[in-house]
């Protein structure tokens, strides 16, 4: 019998307690739709065994992989603000850990396998669509070089799921440097369970920050790590229009991947006040929010650690909240040093930030697609200023921004078309446009054919490169489907 997976299990072996084992819910008549060859490599897995039948038994939950240890995952979470004190995996399991070809340790888990003791009032399934969609994001995002966990497989399940309509339900196979989140802190910390915070923490540290290991203070350096990590994640985000949707503290990780691809979508004509979750009504997870939440995210993981980090409350508390308060530095840095590269700036000058800004004000002041703007900014920099031309309103405004650009220019060694070369390595040529991501899904789910999804998909793997005849998947929704989209959470 072939193995595909080689599991090695630390969270179940390490863990012991922390977790519920608990097994799939074999799907009726399950049948592989999407199997990510190259991730299945990267992972050192044995791709023709899971292949056709037998992969679609072992990707459904019928047939449970030799080595796996399937368990659901307890975390609470604040979910818009509101503190939950048990989430949990409802429909989700980790099925087991691998190391993959580069020596990293990723988890292998399943969405949509089943009701678990987590589940409260769910059914434990997911839908086709939200399945397809985030498979879809997730390999978008790493193909934008954002850190994200990835998809493996989607098997439809062969069994029907009710939300506003019946809908034909899906099993995502999901990989992530790890499934711990802010929210998996929070859980223990709530229940006042030190001992157990402490085992996820030693464990958490052991696994993403092994050099913190040995260090006396290791839980505070392992909150700046974590810190750290976000903040460079969402200025990321930021600097490529993307908007998670649902930031809650169960869907913030901390290996610092992009997880829970639910309401998400990427910034048409760019307004940082962006929301398109339909359950988002204050705009707390709008587009310009996103920085500011994840602060407050960590805020929560630092009052979760307090009781790691010194004996008296006080004292844990004045050594975390430097680490909270650092984070808008952090955060400030990566992304002006990513906007900076989109600018075509090599160096650092003191007026770039406000020359950012500036372009940034320009935008949305004239509603222009922020994607394209930033791409048009490149063929500007090769000494083609049409591209730009067309896309503002204002020509007076534009002029006066790209002369005080190009006067800043001139302190630039490089020549322009290298200059160019390095501002398109940072602004991709082509997104998951919100309309194109809607028809791909529309076409699978309702029409059974994964032909659009599949097409899609090969272009957003190289979203840096122009692909001459696929001009079509880099133009922007029309302005009345933008203001009218909603995106939906995966449930
Ligand atoms: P999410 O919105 O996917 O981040 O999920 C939030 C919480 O709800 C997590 O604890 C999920 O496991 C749980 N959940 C979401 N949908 C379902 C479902 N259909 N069945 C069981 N639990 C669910
Ligand atoms: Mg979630």
């Amino acid at each position: 019998m072939l193995a595909p997976f080689h599991f090695d299990n630390s969270f179940a072996r390490e863990l012991e307690g922390l977790y519920v084992p608990w097994a799939p819910t074999p799907a009726p008549a399950p049948r592989l739709l999407l199997l990510n060859l190259a991730l299945a490599e990267e992972l050192g897995l044995d791709a023709a065994a899971l292949q056709g039948a037998a992969g679609a038994a072992l990707l459904g939950g019928t047939r449970v992989p030799d080595g796996a240890a399937p368990l659901a995952q307890a975390y609470a979470g604040h979910q818009f603000g509101g503190f939950s004190p048990q989430l949990g995996d409802g429909r989700a399991l980790l099925l087991g850990e691998v190391i993959d070809r580069h020596g990293r340790r990723r988890d292998i888990a399943f969405k949509g396998s089943g009701r678990t003791p987590f589940a409260r009032g769910g059914d434990g399934q997911a839908a086709l669509g939200p399945v397809l969609r985030e498979y879809l994001m997730g390999e978008a995002m790493h193909a934008l070089a954002v850190p994200t966990t990835r998809a493996l497989a989607v098997v439809a399940t062969g069994a029907p799921v009710f939300r506003e309509r019946e809908l034909p339900g899906a099993v995502l196979t999901r990989v992530a440097a790890s499934h711990l989140r802010v929210g998996s802190f929070e859980f223990f910390a709530a229940r006042g369970q030190r001992d157990a915070l402490r085992r996820l923490a030693e464990y958490a540290i052991a696994r993403h920050d092994p050099d913190l290991a040995d260090r006396e203070d290791r839980f505070l350096g392992w909150l700046e790590a974590v810190a750290r990590r976000q903040a460079r994640l969402v200025a990321q985000w930021m600097n490529l229009g993307f908007i998670h949707g649902v930031m809650n503290t169960d869907n913030m990780t901390i290996s610092g991947e992009t997880i829970d691809y639910g309401p998400c979508a990427f910034l048409e004509a760019y307004d940082p006040a962006t929301v398109f979750s339909s359950i988002d009504h204050d705009g707390r997870y709008a587009f310009g929010n996103q920085p500011g939440i994840a602060r407050w995210n960590l805020a929560r993981l630092a009052e979760a650690l307090l009781p790691l980090l010194a004996d008296e409350a006080e004292a844990a508390v004045a050594l975390a909240r430097p680490v909270v308060d650092a984070f808008p530095a952090w955060f400030d840095e990566a992304w002006r040093a990513g906007q900076r590269v989109k600018l075509g700036l090599a160096g650092a000058q003191p007026g770039d930030a406000a020359l950012a800004d500036d372009w940034l004000a320009l935008l949305q002041e004239q509603q222009v697609d922020f994607t394209l703007a930033w791409r048009a900014l490149a063929d500007f920099a090769d000494g083609d200023d049409a591209p730009l031309q067309a896309l503002v309103v204002d020509r007076a405004a534009l002029q006066d921004w790209t002369a005080r650009w190009r006067a800043r220019l001139v302190a630039e060694g490089a020549p322009p078309h290298v200059r160019a070369a390095a501002m398109r390595r940072a602004s991709p040529w082509v997104i998951p446009r919100n309309h194109r991501v809607e028809a791909a899904l529309a076409a699978a789910v309702d029409g059974g054919d994964l032909g659009p999804f599949e097409h899609l998909l090969a272009v957003l793997r190289r979203p840096y490169e122009a692909q001459p005849g696929e001009e079509a998947f880099t133009e922007p929704a029309a302005r009345e489907l933008t203001a009218r989209y909603r995106t939906f959470c995966g449930t």
